[in-house]
């Protein structure tokens, strides 16, 4: 199960719906519309799937690539102050 995001075509309400990803993935080939009862409109709307602005995404992968790089570089700083010269090289070219 995964949450998605859907907007009321009628009113512009935004609802999380829960739904498995076979479904999702059925809906993706319909326009992305979802059929569903609008509490605000109290009737059956068409939903329209709205994807999050990817900001939350950007500074997760930000984070992940901070991290990495934090990771990388307390590696090669270990091996310098193991002597390694040849990562010495990688790093500073030679
Ligand atoms: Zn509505």
């Amino acid at each position: 199960m995964a949450q998605y995001n859907f907007k009321c075509k009628n009113c512009n309400t935004t609802e999380v719906v829960t739904m498995p990803i076979l479904e999702y993935l059925t809906l993706s080939s319909e326009n992305m519309l979802y059929n569903k009862k609008c509490e605000k409109c109290n009737t059956v709307c068409e939903f329209v799937r709205i994807f999050n602005s990817s900001s939350s995404k950007i500074s997760k992968g930000k984070e992940e690539i901070m991290a990495e790089a934090k990771e990388d570089a307390r590696k090669i700083v270990n091996k310098i102050k193991l002597g390694d010269t040849k990562a010495i090289l990688d790093v500073y070219g030679e």
